[in-house]
């Protein structure tokens, strides 16, 4: 293990601490998953990619990571406190789909995002559906000392907890009475753990309990599968700044009455800030909206993306734009160019690494951006002038961005140059055909043959190419997108 203390800011706390680890040598961190009622949108993928990064740097600290990513497939209702429908049934009712098509379907395009932005997998997807049981023991525990029956489910009575929404910044109370109350509930911020299928409906999803037959609530699933994964307490907690508000809050409270203490079930909580468009197509209702494929399917590489996440702060909010995308895109390539490079110059010696030691104070200044809060925005700066240093040779830069790559996840070694240039979807011309053009347009200009040149360069430019002869980073064409 290096020696800079990792330092982590805790929304708890409101402060930076020192990450001390519970079990020594372990870090067992719980992010709250997606809800698959649809595509996750890339705000949310925001989410995951912070995750990550943290996750590697507890690995490249020399933790023995244990990190559980939920999935929600029943329980979040339209409004993150009491109120509206459950997500997934709605979804289903509209599709006329099974709820279970549906949350198999939208899982499997979330992982798929989760791979193209090299988010490593969990030790473990724990889907709520499956932990059903183990909801209902848990509620069964805290139910005569913290909970009330109405008739809509079993409530959890807020006022029976310490100090009940420390972490939240937003009065509660607030929050809560902008969403329709639920008659004979004690106190606004008090929330359903068992939500009763009303007389005269079925539900797809719904479980036999003691207190009738129904759902179980959003936040006793995040409990009871942080629970139940990792122990309690666990040392890190992640998810969006929303969750700061409700969800969170409450699965304190429940963590606090299933332990019989006023602690809250992890040592750190930590929350990343939001993406935002201002063209409003991050919303899930919207018809196209911000997805992961949307850039790939214009022509990014995905991997532009995560650049976008790095270089802010996660604890800042971000814009999305696609000028920005293309810039991401653009840094990205000319370190994967840097990369190739020095391969290129280092040959074979770079088979042989045994004795490679990197500059100490270059990798210094890395951790300590990194072990400030996860400052990838800076540890970046430290990485992209690691190619330009006099004092060591190209193995040892190469070796350097491996090792600094391992916390930012940008594939840097892997990447090629031309798995970076842009391929829209919508090209009509494929890539052969547009490399054949432009070795013919070569000869034609070799022979100063400057009207074919001319007329190959236009016929191109009708197919969308645009040639970009003198480019600074080498490029020789570019497809327009949509
Ligand atoms: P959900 O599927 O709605 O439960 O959200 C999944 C994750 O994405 C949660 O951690 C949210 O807090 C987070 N999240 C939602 N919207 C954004 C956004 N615009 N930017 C960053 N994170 C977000
Ligand atoms: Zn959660």
């Amino acid at each position: 293990m290096t020696e800079t203390p990792l330092r982590l800011f805790n929304s708890l706390t409101r402060q930076l601490e020192e990450f001390r680890p519970i079990h020594p040598g372990e870090a067992r961190v719980y992010t709250c998953g997606p809800t698959v009622y649809n595509y996750p949108h890339i705000g949310n993928m925001r989410a995951y990619v912070f995750a990550d990064v943290l996750g590697r740097t507890l690995s490249w600290k020399g933790y023995h990571l244990t990190h559980i990513i939920n999935i929600t497939d029943v329980g979040h209702l339209t409004d993150d406190a009491d109120a509206g429908e459950d997500k997934l049934e709605k979804a289903a009712a509209r599709s006329a789909q099974s709820i279970w098509d549906i949350a198999r379907h939208y899982t499997e395009a979330f992982k798929a995002d989760v791979r193209a932005l090299n988010i490593r997998g969990p030790a473990q997807w724990t889907v709520a559906t499956d932990y059903v049981p183990q909801m209902i023991e848990f509620a069964k525990g805290i139910a005569e000392k913290h909970c009330y029956e109405l008739d809509s489910g079993l409530y959890f009575d807020v006022s029976t907890v310490a100090d009940y929404g420390r972490l939240a910044r937003a009065s509660t109370d607030e929050g809560e009475s902008r969403i329709d109350p639920v008659a004979g509930k004690r106190n606004a911020a008090d929330f359903a753990i068992w939500r009763k299928t009303p007389k005269g409906e079925t539900r797809q999803m719904e479980w036999d309990s003691p207190w009738g037959r129904g759902a179980p609530g959003w936040h006793l699933e995040c409990s009871v599968m942080s629970g139940a994964q990792l122990g309690f307490p666990f040392d890190i907690h992640t998810g969006g700044i929303d969750h700061r508000e409700i969800h969170h809050p409450n699965e304190i409270a429940q963590n606090q009455a299933h332990c019989h203490s006023d602690a809250s079930g992890a040592n750190i909580w930590m929350h990343n800030n939001f993406l935002v468009d201002r063209t409003g197509k991050m919303s899930k209702s919207s018809g196209e909206f911000l997805r992961l494929q949307l850039l790939i399917d214009k022509g990014y590489h995905p991997l532009a993306y995560r650049m976008i996440c790095l270089q802010a702060h996660y604890r800042s909010e971000l814009e999305f734009s696609w000028e920005g995308l293309g810039a991401a895109l653009t840094r990205l390539k000319r370190l994967v160019m840097a990369v190739e490079k020095l391969k290129q110059v280092a040959g074979d010696s770079l088979h042989d690494r045994s004795s490679v030691s990197v500059i100490r104070s270059q990798f210094d200044l890395f951790e300590a951006a990194i072990c400030n809060d996860l400052n990838t925005a800076e540890a970046l700066l430290w990485v992209e002038s690691l190619p330009a240093l006099k004092v060591i040779g190209p193995v040892e830069k190469y070796v350097g961005i491996q090792r600094m790559d391992a916390v930012l996840g940008l594939d840097l070694i892997n990447l090629t140059r031309a798995d970076l240039r842009i391929r829209p979807k919508t090209a009509t011309i494929s890539e052969a055909e547009i490399e054949a053009a432009l070795a013919r347009r070569k000869e034609a200009r070799a022979a100063k043959d400057f009207a074919t040149s001319d007329a190959i360069r236009d016929e191109l430019t009708a197919s969308g190419v645009e040639v970009m002869d003198g480019d600074p980073l080498g490029w020789e064409w570019k497809l327009d997108h949509a």
